[in-house]
């Protein structure tokens, strides 16, 4: 029997993003707890509506620090060591920008260059104070707030794939609006999962091309998942912690492949923000996680395909000849 006969897709919209849950055999209890999951995860670290525990530690911002469940603060801790990186772009500390930008909301505008600025003033993950022994958590300035936006759907899928292993499912993959999961690969398909590559600013459908992996997470970060546009320019999502305006740079979108979803989430954002030149030194030293890099003038640069197989499909995009990392 083909593979697609026995596939059951079972689909939810959480986190403000479709998620689509795959399982081999028709199992709606199972789907149903994965969804449960989903939920209570996100209710932990929201930042757009109380409760959570992420709103009540932004809350105390400059007053007071907040104890929070050991999951919670073990993320929290992720995120502060690798904002505090040499030259990151990654920033968990960006909440007073993320929340003025307003990127992907109602009322997104640019703001005022004054006012972020003010803003940037109240990003410094030193300023916040962590504490392992009462697993507390201080932001030392009033206005200051935690965002994990760019890390809590590659933790979340994380948790389902430890959660789909334990209850002994062989084959199964989730996809929090682009944040994939795998466990195993489908039935009778040893080339592993199928999972495209959007084509930039095209149809729902459209594909650059097809990663395939087995038991591997695939993340995309990409400047057309959510922005605005202005006088012709694209305003996205991803900011520049340095400077509070969305970053620059010739790439599109930056894909991971890794076995962690957590580690696929941070890396999208800190080598978007490297470039592709930067960012392939860094992935020479750093076998474990792989990377599809999509230029602005076309380009596909894959940092090599140890842990997946790229083909491509829409021949306006060129992958270079050869493109292996400098050390
Ligand atoms: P992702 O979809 O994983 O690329 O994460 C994007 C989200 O991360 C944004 O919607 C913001 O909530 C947040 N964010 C934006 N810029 C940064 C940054 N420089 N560092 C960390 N988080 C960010
Ligand atoms: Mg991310």
């Amino acid at each position: 029997m083909p593979t697609e006969a026995r596939v059951c897709a079972y689909s939810a919209v959480m986190m403000g993003s479709p998620i689509l849950l795959k399982l081999f055999d028709h199992d709606e209890t199972l789907a149903r707890q994965v969804f449960q999951l989903i939920k209570q995860q996100e209710n932990l670290l929201t930042v757009n509506r109380s409760p959570s525990e992420i709103m009540n530690i932004n809350q105390a911002a400059g007053q007071h620090a907040v104890v929070v469940s050991q999951p919670v603060f073990e993320l929290i801790q992720i995120a502060c060591q690798v904002s505090q990186l040499p030259d990151s772009c990654f920033n968990l500390a960006i909440g007073p920008l993320v929340k003025r930008w307003k990127i992907g909301f109602q009322g997104d505008h640019v703001p005022p260059a004054a006012e972020l600025q003010a803003r940037l003033a109240l990003t410094d993950p030193r300023d916040i104070e962590l504490d392992a022994a009462a697993r507390s958590v201080f932001l030392r300035k009033a206005g200051m707030e935690i965002d994990l936006g760019a890390i809590a759907k590659g933790y979340i899928a994380d948790c389902v794939q430890a959660f789909l292993r334990q209850q002994q499912v062989g084959s199964a993959l989730i996809n929090l609006g682009g944040n994939v999961q795998t466990v195993g690969a489908p039935p009778d398909e040893p080339q592993g999962w199928a999972i495209g590559l959007k084509t930039p600013f095209a149809g729902l459908d459209a594909l650059i091309g097809v990663i395939n992996v087995v038991n591997k997470s695939v993340v995309t970060s990409g400047v057309y998942e959510r922005y605005f546009k202005v006088d012709g320019h694209y305003y996205h999502h991803i900011l520049d912690p340095k400077t509070g305006y969305p970053l620059d740079n010739e790439l599109l979108s930056v894909t991971i492949i890794s076995d962690r979803s957590i580690d696929g989430d941070i890396y999208t954002t800190l080598l978007y923000g490297m470039g592709v030149e930067q960012g392939m030194r860094y992935l020479a030293a750093h076998p474990d996680i792989e990377a599809i890099f999509v230029t602005r003038d076309k380009q596909v640069i894959c940092s090599s395909q140890r842990q997946f197989c790229f083909t491509l499909l829409d021949d306006s995009y060129h992958q270079p000849e050869t493109m292996q990392p400098t050390h």
